[in-house]
């Protein structure tokens, strides 16, 4: 479907350099967009750096079409590496899940089987199994564990470097350190400048809002309202002289992830559960490195680096929000949870959309127009 007669854009300002912002950019640029990549910090730096950055479907079971995008967003990885190269960034290599209470093992399965169904690969394997592959795991020989042979972790900061390299090459702008704080528009309502913290106005025929968690603010300056969650996340580094895993994993109460040579990064819903009770990040670190040490104890030698609490983007249902919005020509969305594992499959689409005016049914559940009121 063709949703307006908007002529083809040429210059269009990515509002936000995360995962979303810089794989919208590089699209558009290597189709010959002008970009001006927007980023009130550095690009890379937002929640897309304090990420568990698991690149997955099978946590995405909710809804049939939620799954069937995040399957896309792992096979647009898999071809992002093949034109830009793995680099530092890209780890595939499979995910690990196992549970310690028998409600949550039988939960663990029958997903497990669903996913068989939906032709999605898992292996179950047992504890003893995994432990040839993860020598220095602490998991009980007979446990079953739910082996997702197809996923990866993705290290979000130097990919989203790479890409807006790559689009500065095709002819990009950077505007980094300062804030978008206004939004102009033309009598008919469609976008036409941006205006910067820095005192400085840009012209511009279209904006992308790829502002994360700050979406709803960034929206806010076109007059629309785009309902967010509050779920916090809280994230902690540790370092170590050499990283004892190599696979992301749920393991009971904690997930663990490499997070380059000698670096893990921790994780944890329960603990993120305590972020509104009054602890602080380092307490909330602190329980990390805890709990993770019962999994893998050999992270008793490791040291925390640091420990952050950024805010999930969750639009108001939990679900993306993709996508023209018709109202405000010129203006689009790119604002989503599980960012990582969907940012390369959002970023073709929505380049897509924006280059032809056409809107792909993969997104048709997840346009932004669900919130109009
Ligand atoms: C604890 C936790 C664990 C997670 N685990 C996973 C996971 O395992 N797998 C997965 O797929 N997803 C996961 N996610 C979600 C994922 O990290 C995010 O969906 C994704 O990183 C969002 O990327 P983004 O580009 O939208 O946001 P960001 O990376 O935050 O980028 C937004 C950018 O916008 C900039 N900005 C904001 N306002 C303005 C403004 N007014 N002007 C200019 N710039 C502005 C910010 O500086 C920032 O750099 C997790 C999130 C959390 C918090």
């Amino acid at each position: 479907m063709r949703i307006r007669s908007m002529k083809r854009p040429e210059r269009v300002a990515v509002i936000g350099v995360g995962i979303l912002g810089s794989c919208v950019g590089w699209n558009l640029a290597r189709h010959g967009v002008e970009v001006v990549f927007i980023d009130e910090g550095q690009p890379g730096e937002g929640v897309t750096n304090w990420s568990f950055s698991w690149v997955n479907a099978s946590n995405k079971t909710v809804r049939r079409s939620y799954f069937d995008l995040n399957v896309a967003g792992m096979a647009a990885y898999r071809e992002l590496a093949d034109v830009i190269g793995p680099d530092l960034w890209w780890h595939p290599g499979g995910h690990l899940r196992w549970a310690d209470e028998p409600a949550a093992e039988a939960k663990l399965l029958e997903t497990a089987e669903l996913l068989a169904g939906w032709d999605y690969r898992v292996e179950v394997r047992t504890g003893a199994e995994v432990r040839h592959l993860e020598p220095a795991l602490a998991v009980p020989d007979e446990v079953p564990v739910a082996f997702y042979p197809d996923e990866a972790w993705v290290q979000g900061r130097h990919v989203v470097g790479r890409l807006v390299d790559l689009a500065v090459a095709a002819g990009a702008e950077r505007r980094f350190g300062t804030a978008v704080r206004g939004i102009g528009t033309r009598s008919d309502g469609a976008v036409r400048t941006v205006v910067l913290s820095d005192g400085s106005q840009l012209e511009v025929d279209a904006i992308v809002n790829a502002a994360g968690p700050n979406a709803s603010h960034v929206a806010g300056l076109v007059a629309r309202q785009l309902p967010m969650r509050w779920e916090p996340g809280a994230v902690t580094r540790v370092e170590c002289a050499q990283v004892p895993v190599h696979h992301p994993m749920h393991a009971p109460h904690i997930e663990i992830r490499p997070d380059g040579d000698t670096s893990m990064v921790l994780h944890s819903r329960e603990i993120d559960a305590l972020i509104d009770t009054g602890k602080d990040s380092a307490e909330l670190g602190r329980l990390l490195h805890e709990v993770a040490q019962q999994v893998v104890p050999e992270l008793g030698n490791a040291r925390i680096t640091r420990t952050r609490v950024s805010n999930r983007p969750i639009p108001a249902d939990g679900f993306p929000s993709v996508g023209a919005v018709p109202s405000v020509p010129g203006y689009y969305e790119a604002v989503t949870h599980s960012g990582i594992t969907l940012g390369p499959v959002i970023g073709r689409l929505l380049a897509a959309e924006i280059l032809s005016g056409k809107r792909d049914e993969m997104l048709a559940d997840f346009r932004p127009e669900r919130f109009l009121t």
